[in-house]
């Protein structure tokens, strides 16, 4: 017998090997490859060798059985196929680094826990009743796109759904963008069905993941909540999967392989005939537009649970600060007296910035000197607590000089401000205030949120400073003011998605607000309020943003009125990166149809990261099928001319173009 086998390396084809035992398909084997000795999926099996080539024998058989399930099997070959992933790194990220056969085989069989614990289960809204019978209702694949507003209840739905599918022997999978952004979404399934809820992340230990993994695999966990990788696991009978936030972008994976978590949860639900629920308070305009074309069910909740209103937003136009005040202000007078306010009467403010550090940059006002990172093109962020100029891509860091090295002058300013800054700002103007801050900076471990975001939620903490970290799922009561600083930066972005995604972030943020009895507020800050995206999530209008933003994505043929695929090239010689994108450009236009239109290559926004150069094209298609075969070409060409897939990257249905 001869083997097709899915090495573990970024390669598209599979290679044929002897097999002197008897394998079955899925199973992972030990084949030499290049004079090395590698792991490989077996994902084909055959009587006869292709003539003409050496056939090299199977080394060894790792699994007896196929520690991935059939279903999840077809899945990865889906991923590989329509992400033009490497089938055996596909493959690989679908099960627990450092699995083995004996795992399997030594697992002892935990003590199932009670089915269901409702101790704290509110009765149902009317809207949260009908959502739930949509759910219930589905015979077979069927996705549902559930638009409820922020403090909707969407989250008991998903509870009320998965109880309901595990009664009928079902079992359900649950995805959240981050893990320690939520504990208290896990905590909740945690504490509906206990002893019998799996989580799975990256942060825990290899050993948690696998034990936790096993639990699944041998169906003492029916109820899975994890991040995107967990869109593999080993749930056998699924009957639903729950997509939280289902407009978050971290369900993209950025590094190969780059599978959408939430697009390959659909195509899970569809190869096992079962339910998908996307939910969001702000869905992505994919999401939206596949359920206008009834791809999706639409179903929406418009008002909060105990028809608490949603908060009143107020925009901050600080070009008027800057001029009342006479120079540059980091808070407005409105939010200032906002926040005071709070303090008074004992409720809760969150402020998000979404820039950490304490200066976006440093500038030298004699002669526009700023102090940009050696290996990559991006300024450094001044970091104080550390006084480090620290650069967010590759993590260099360097003292802060005080003249600046070009012309000496010691007029150098700090521009721009980061989390940090707002912190001790904060700290000057209300001195009795308990502060706190979430940033990349200060939390180094999930224990950090835990305590940070306890000790908020016991009102220990009066002000909490953040990141867009903060504006996710959390549900704290007595926070009545959420204030925005900075909330047109990300508009300037060279990214079609900007105006989107400040839309999410801004509503999102706005969700924090009033979610306990006291009604909320929210202050964003801005120097061009004008901006359609502010007036339309000041209002929470939806469906007006989404309909403004599609003749801007219809005209400019962007998704989800086309799709997408980003190439970058990557080389460490300037003159090479550019020449190979040059390449790959005049091959495309070789085999490209009307169907198609290419931007590039030029430098991609960020030119270079950790002194590698990088050059960019986008492939936009009115056809999905033109663009697949394009890109089919375009990977027979390269591994024809010995280009490498780490050196030109593809990346099918992109989020991030920078
Ligand atoms: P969402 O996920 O839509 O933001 P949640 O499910 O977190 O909303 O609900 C918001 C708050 O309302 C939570 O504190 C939750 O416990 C509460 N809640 C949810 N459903 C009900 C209900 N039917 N009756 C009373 N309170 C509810
Ligand atoms: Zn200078
Ligand atoms: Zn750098």
């Amino acid at each position: 017998m001869y083997a097709d086998v899915a090495v573990c390396l970024p390669l598209s084809r599979t290679f044929v090997y002897r097999l002197n035992e008897p394998v079955h398909a899925g199973c992972r084997v030990l084949v030499p490859f290049r004079r090395r000795e590698v792991e490989g999926f077996v994902v084909g099996l055959r009587k006869d060798p292709p003539s003409g080539i050496a056939i090299h024998d199977v080394q060894k058989v790792l699994d007896s059985e196929p520690l991935i399930r059939p279903d999840v099997f077809e899945l990865c070959q889906w991923i590989s196929d329509y992400y033009l992933a490497p089938p055996g790194e596909v493959l690989k990220s679908a099960l627990p680094p450092g699995i083995s056969a004996k795992h399997v085989e030594k697992h002892v069989a935990g003590i199932a826990g009670t089915v269901c614990d409702r101790t704290n289960a509110p009765s149902l809204t009317a809207d949260q009743a009908r959502v739930l019978n949509l759910i219930e209702q589905s015979n077979g694949f069927h996705a549902i796109l559930l638009h409820g507003v922020t403090g909707s209840g969407k989250t008991e739905v998903y509870l009320r759904a998965v109880e309901s599918f595990l009664a009928r022997g079902k079992t359900a999978l649950v995805l959240v963008p981050e893990i320690g952004l939520t504990p208290q979404l896990t905590e909740r399934f945690a504490e509906r069905f206990p002893g019998r809820t799996a989580v799975l992340h990256s942060s825990l230990t290899k050993r948690r993941r696998i034990d936790d993994w096993l639990r699944i695999y041998h169906g003492e966990a029916p109820v899975v909540i994890g991040t995107r990788s967990a869109v593999f696991a080993p749930l056998r009978n699924l009957g639903l999967i729950v997509v939280d936030e289902e407009h978050e972008t971290s369900y993209k994976q950025e590094e190969m392989p780059r599978y959408h978590a939430r697009d390959t949860a659909v195509m899970r639900a569809k190869f096992g005939g079962a339910v998908a629920v996307l939910g969001s308070a702000t869905p992505s305009m994919e999401s939206f537009r596949n359920a206008e074309g009834k791809k999706y069910t639409y179903t929406a909740i418009s008002n909060r649970v105990e028809d608490r209103p949603l908060p009143d937003v107020e925009i901050v136009n600080m070009r008027e600060e800057y001029s009342a005040a006479g120079k540059q202000v980091v808070f407005s007078r409105r939010l200032i007296e906002a926040v005071a306010l709070r303090l008074e009467r004992g409720e809760q403010t969150m402020l998000l910035l979404n820039r950490r550090g304490y200066a976006a940059f440093l500038l030298c006002r004699h002669c526009g000197f700023t102090f940009q990172c050696t290996s990559c093109s991006v300024a450094m962020t001044f970091h104080r607590s550390i006084d480090k100029l620290v650069c967010h891509y590759c993590g260099e860091a360097k003292r802060p000089p005080s003249r600046c090295p070009d012309c000496n002058s010691e007029y150098i300013y700090y521009v721009g401000e980061g989390t940090e800054r707002l912190e001790a700002e904060l700290r000057q103007i209300f001195q009795e205030a308990r502060i706190g801050r979430i940033d990349r900076d200060t939390m180094r471990h999930i224990r950090d949120y835990e305590r940070v975001l306890g000790g908020f939620r016991k009102g220990e903490i009066d002000i909490l400073v953040g990141t867009q970290m903060i504006a996710k799922g959390h549900d704290f009561p007595r926070v009545t003011l959420v204030g925005v600083i900075g909330a047109d930066g990300p508009l300037s972005l060279p990214d079609f998605r900007a105006a989107e995604r400040t839309f999410q972030l801004l509503t999102q943020v706005a969700g924090r607000s009033g979610r306990g009895d006291s009604p909320g507020e929210v202050v964003i800050q801005a120097y061009v309020p004008d901006h359609y995206t502010f007036q339309l999530a000041c209002t929470h209008r939806f469906e007006d943003f989404y309909a403004h933003e599609s003749r801007y994505r219809k005209a400019m043929f962007y998704p989800p009125f086309a799709s997408l695929a980003g190439i970058t090239v990557l080389d460490r010689d300037p003159a090479r990166a550019a020449t190979l994108a040059r390449d790959v450009g005049k091959f495309l236009d070789s085999v490209k149809t009307p169907a198609v239109r290419i931007l590039g290559p030029a430098p991609a926004p960020v030119e270079r990261i950790k002194s590698v150069h990088r050059h960019q094209l986008l492939i936009k298609s009115s056809s999905r099928t033109v663009l697949h075969r394009m890109l089919k070409q375009l990977q027979q060409h390269l591994e024809d001319n010995k280009v490498g897939a780490t050196r030109v990257i593809v990346d099918v249905d992109p989020v991030s173009l920078m």
